[in-house]
C-alpha cells in the first residue's frame, strides 16, 4: 500500500530568502560585478535613503539639501556609473538591463523616489545613449559620469521632458505642443534653432543641468519632430518651474518648466540630413521614445515588485507582536502568533508574497531578456547598415526573418530524426532570425510587466496596508507601507500609465511569431506540470489553452450587432484580455525560476540546509499563483466570450418551447424522473406563468462547446491549490525574521 507522506516531516521555510537564493532564482549567480553593485546600492538605500525617510523627508515637495545629499551619494556608490558603459566611466561592460533593474529593486525597498532621482537621470540620457550620434554620446555620457578626484568639470544631471501641460502630451504622446523653429542659418553654416518646451511633472529638473525634451517642428525648413537636447547655460529663459505639489515619490524633484532656449542644431538627438533646404532629423521623437520607453519600463515595474516583497517582514512582524503586553504569556500561541492565529491574515500574505515572486520573475526575465536583445539589436542595425537598408526595405527584411523564425519553430519542433538538422543549424547561427524572435517576446514582456507588476501590484500593496490595521494608514508604520502602496500608483502612471501598455500588448500579443512560441510555452507548462505537478504548471497550462482559444474565437468573432469583437478602437475587449495574458506569464516565469532554483540551488552550499525548505514553500507559491492566474483568465475570458452575445428573450416560440410544471407532475407517474430531468436541461413554467421567473431561455452555447469544455477543466485544475495555500500560510507561522530593520528607529 503506498503510504501517505508526512508533511509535519517536509521541510519547509525556515527564514526570509537571502541574497544567494535571488541569484539563483533571477540568474545572476556568475555575475560577481551584479553581486557587487547589489551590495553597494544596499548599503545607499538602507543607509541615507533610509535615514531621510526615517526623519520625514518625504513630507515636503521641494527639492532640499538633504533630499540633494542623495545625489553623491549615488555617485559614490557607482549607482549613477552603473548605466554608463566603460569607456563613458562605467565600470558594466555589454548591455545594463538587468544591473538597472537591480538598482532600481534594491533602491525601491527603501523608497521609490529615491530610485526614481537615480532612474530618471538615466532616462534623461537613454535617448542620447540610445540613438544619439557618437559625438553626442561621447560629449555627453562622459560627462556625466561621476567626478574623478581631483576632476574639476560640471557633471551632467539629466532629465527627460516629454509630457506638457495639458492640452497637449499626456498619455497620447503625439500632440506636441513643444516647438522648434530655425532663426539663423548662415550659407554654409550650421543651423541655429529656438526651442520651446513647456514640461509637466518633468522629474528632476529641481537640479536638471541637461534635458531632452521632445519637440515638433514649427518652421517648413525643419521636418516633422525630434528629441533635442537643451543645456542650462544655453542662451534665453531655462526657468525650472514650481515644485508639483505630489503626494509621491517624494525624494525625487518634480516640477513644471518652461524652457525657451536658442541652440545649435547638432543638439538633434541622432544627427540629422539637409534636403533640398529642409533638415530632416534622423529620428522623430516617436522613435526615440520607443527605444527608450522599452527599456526602461522594465525597470518601473521592478519598483514595485520591491514594494511588495519589502512588506513581507513588516507585516509578519506587526501580527506577531499584535498581543504582547496583555494577556497570554511568552509560550501561548497568544503571544507568539498574535494574529497569525487568524488564516485570513496569513492567506492574504500568501497572496501577497505570491505576487511579489511573480512579478519579481517576470520583471527580472524581461531584463535579462533586453541583456540578450541588445547586442543582436547592434548586430542587425550594422548588418542593415551594411546592406543599406532603411525604412521599408528595412522592414521587408525582417518580415523575412519573421518568416525564418517560424520555420525555426516549425523545425525544432519535428523529431531529430525527421528533419533538416542542416537548416535548423543555419536558422540557429542566423542573428537577424534570433533578433526577431527575441524582439517579438520583448514586445509583450515589457509593456506585461509594466502593466502587471505596477497595476496589480498597486492593488495588491492595498492589502499589505489593510494587514497592518489603522497603523498601515499612518507615518509611522513599519516599512511605510501607506506611501508605498501610494508610491506604487505613480509607477502605474508614468512612463506611460496603464492604458497605454494594454494598448501596446493588444497589438504586440497578436504576433504570429510571439503566438508561436506561446504555443511552445504552453507545452513546456504541460511537460513541467507532469514532472512537478505541485507547481500549479497544470492549472496554468489549461489557463494558457482558454486564453488562446479567446483570442483566437475574440478575433474571428463579432457581436450581436454584427460588429468585429477585436479591434484597436475596442478597448473594452483588447485591454482586459491583455490583462489576462499578464496574469499567465508571471505565474509562468514564477515556476521557471522555481525549477532553476530546485536545479541549481544544490550547487551552493550557503543554500544547503535552508534549500528543501524553500523548494517546498516555493512550489506551493507558484500553485497559489498558477491557480489565481488562471482563475483571472477564466473570468475574463468568459465575460469576453459570452459578453457580447444577446441574451435570448422571451418570445411566443420560446414561452411555447418551456415545459408546464402541471404537464411533468402527471408525467411522473408514467416516465420516473421527468421531472427533475426536464428541470435540469430546459425551462419549465409553474402554473399561471407565461415563462419562468427569470430573464430568459437558457443560453445554448453553440459553436462555444470547445470553449466551455475547457473552462470546465480549468476549474478542476484548481484541485489542490487551497491545500498549496494552507501549507504556505502554515509556513509563515514559523518563519525566522531577521533583527536588522530595513529603516532606522
Ligand atoms: C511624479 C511624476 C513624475 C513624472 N516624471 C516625468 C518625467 O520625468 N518626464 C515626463 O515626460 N513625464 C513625466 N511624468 C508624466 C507622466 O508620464 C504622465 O503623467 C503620464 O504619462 C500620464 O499622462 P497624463 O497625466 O497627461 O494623463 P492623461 O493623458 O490625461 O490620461 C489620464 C487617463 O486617461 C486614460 N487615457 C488617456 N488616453 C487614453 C487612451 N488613448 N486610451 C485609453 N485610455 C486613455 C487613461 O486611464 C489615463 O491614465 C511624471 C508624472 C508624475 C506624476
Amino acid at each position: 500500500m503506498p503510504v501517505a507522506p508526512d508533511i509535519k516531516a517536509t521541510p519547509t521555510l525556515q527564514t526570509l530568502p537571502g541574497d544567494d537564493l535571488r541569484q539563483i532564482m533571477w540568474r545572476f549567480a556568475d555575475r560577481y560585478d551584479l553581486a557587487m553593485l547589489v551590495q553597494a546600492t544596499r548599503t545607499v538605500a538602507r543607509g541615507p535613503v533610509a535615514r531621510l525617510v526615517a526623519q520625514g523627508a518625504r513630507n515636503s515637495h521641494e527639492w532640499t539639501p538633504e533630499k540633494a545629499s542623495l545625489l553623491p551619494a549615488f555617485d559614490e556608490s557607482g549607482i549613477t556609473a552603473s548605466f554608463l558603459d566603460p569607456q563613458h566611466g562605467g565600470f558594466i561592460e555589454g548591455p545594463k538591463n538587468l544591473a538597472l533593474s537591480l538598482v532600481a529593486f534594491e533602491l525601491s525597498w527603501v523608497d521609490a523616489g529615491a530610485a526614481t532621482s537615480s532612474l530618471a537621470g538615466n532616462l534623461g540620457l537613454a535617448p542620447i545613449h540610445e540613438r544619439g550620434t557618437p559625438e553626442q554620446r561621447e560629449h555627453y555620457l562622459r560627462l556625466a559620469a561621476p567626478l574623478k578626484p581631483g576632476e574639476n568639470r560640471q557633471q551632467v544631471r539629466a532629465a527627460f521632458a516629454l509630457t506638457e501641460p495639458i492640452p497637449f502630451v499626456g498619455v497620447e504622446t503625439g500632440m506636441l505642443g513643444g516647438k522648434v523653429r530655425v532663426v539663423e542659418w548662415k550659407e554654409g553654416q550650421e543651423p541655429v534653432l529656438q526651442v520651446e518646451k513647456r514640461g509637466r511633472f518633468i522629474t528632476n529638473m529641481g537640479f536638471a543641468n541637461v534635458v531632452t525634451a521632445a519637440v515638433e517642428s514649427d518652421d517648413k525648413r525643419l521636418k516633422g519632430t525630434c528629441m533635442i537636447i537643451l543645456e542650462e547655460g544655453d542662451p534665453g529663459t531655462w526657468d525650472r518651474g514650481t515644485a508639483t505639489k505630489k503626494l509621491v515619490h517624494q525624494l525625487s524633484s518634480t516640477c513644471d518648466p518652461v524652457l525657451n532656449v536658442r541652440v545649435p542644431a547638432h543638439r538633434i538627438i541622432g544627427g540629422y540630413t539637409v534636403k533640398d533646404g529642409v533638415i530632416i532629423p534622423r529620428y522623430s521623437h516617436g522613435e526615440m521614445i520607443e527605444a527608450v520607453f522599452r527599456r526602461t519600463r522594465v525597470t518601473v515595474g521592478l519598483m514595485t515588485t520591491a514594494k511588495l516583497l519589502s512588506a513581507i517582514e513588516p507585516v509578519i512582524m506587526y501580527a506577531r507582536r499584535r498581543f504582547r503586553g496583555g494577556e497570554g504569556a511568552p509560550g501561548t500561541p497568544r503571544y507568539e502568533l498574535g494574529l497569525q492565529q487568524k488564516e485570513d491574515v496569513l492567506h492574504r500574505l500568501v497572496d501577497i508574497w505570491a505576487t511579489g515572486e511573480a512579478s519579481a520573475s517576470l520583471g527580472f526575465a524581461a531584463a535579462r531578456l533586453f541583456d540578450e536583445l541588445d547586442p543582436l539589436e547592434k548586430q542587425k542595425d550594422q548588418l542593415f547598415a551594411g546592406r543599406n537598408l532603411a525604412g521599408r526595405a528595412a522592414l521587408k527584411a525582417l518580415a523575412a526573418s519573421q518568416q525564418q523564425a517560424l520555420e525555426l519553430l516549425r523545425l525544432s519542433a519535428q523529431p531529430a530524426a525527421a528533419r533538416d538538422e542542416q537548416r535548423l543549424k543555419v536558422l540557429r547561427a542566423d542573428p537577424l532570425v534570433q533578433f526577431t524572435l527575441l524582439d517579438s517576446q520583448a514586445n509583450v514582456l515589457c509593456p506585461a510587466c509594466k502593466l502587471w507588476n505596477t497595476g496589480h501590484g498597486a492593488n495588491v500593496m492595498r492589502e499589505a496596508v489593510s494587514l497592518m490595521g489603522g497603523y498601515g494608514i499612518t507615518e509611522d508604520c513599519p516599512g511605510f507601507l501607506g506611501q508605498k502602496w501610494m508610491d506604487a500608483q505613480l509607477e502605474a502612471t508614468y512612463e506611460g500609465p496603464e492604458a497605454v501598455q494594454r494598448l501596446q500588448l493588444s497589438l504586440t500579443m497578436t504576433n504570429e511569431l510571439f503566438l508561436a512560441q506561446y504555443k511552445e510555452w504552453m507545452t513546456e507548462m504541460s511537460r513541467i506540470a507532469s514532472r512537478r505537478p505541485g507547481t500549479g504548471a497544470c492549472t496554468l497550462a489549461t489557463g494558457m489553452r482558454l486564453w488562446r482559444w479567446t483570442l483566437n474565437h475574440l478575433q474571428n468573432a463579432t457581436d450581436a450587432d454584427g460588429a468585429k469583437l477585436y479591434h484597436k478602437s475596442r478597448q473594452s475587449v483588447t485591454f482586459p484580455l491583455a490583462d489576462a495574458l499578464c496574469w499567465l506569464l508571471a505565474a509562468r516565469q514564477f515556476i521557471l525560476d522555481l525549477l532553476e532554483l530546485e536545479e541549481k540551488g544544490p550547487a551552493n552550499p550557503a543554500l544547503a540546509d535552508g534549500l528543501p525548505g524553500f523548494v517546498n514553500f516555493f512550489t506551493d507559491l507558484c500553485h497559489v499563483q498558477s491557480a489565481r492566474a488562471a482563475g483571472e483568465v477564466g473570468r475574463i475570458c468568459a465575460e469576453l466570450v459570452h459578453g457580447y452575445n444577446r441574451h435570448p428573450a422571451w418570445d411566443e416560440t420560446s414561452c411555447n418551447a418551456c415545459y408546464s410544471a402541471e404537464e411533468l407532475e402527471s408525467l411522473e407517474g408514467i416516465i420516473p424522473g421527468i421531472d427533475g430531468s426536464a428541470r435540469a436541461c430546459s425551462d419549465v413554467t409553474e402554473a399561471n406563468e407565461p415563462h419562468p421567473q427569470k430573464a430568459g431561455p437558457c443560453v445554448k452555447l453553440t459553436g462555444l462547446e470547445a470553449f466551455a469544455r475547457l473552462r470546465a477543466k480549468l476549474d478542476g485544475c484548481l484541485t489542490g491549490a487551497r491545500l498549496a495555500k494552507d501549507r504556505a500560510a502554515e509556513a509563515l507561522t514559523k518563519v525566522m525574521i531577521p533583527e536588522a530593520l530595513d529603516y532606522p528607529a
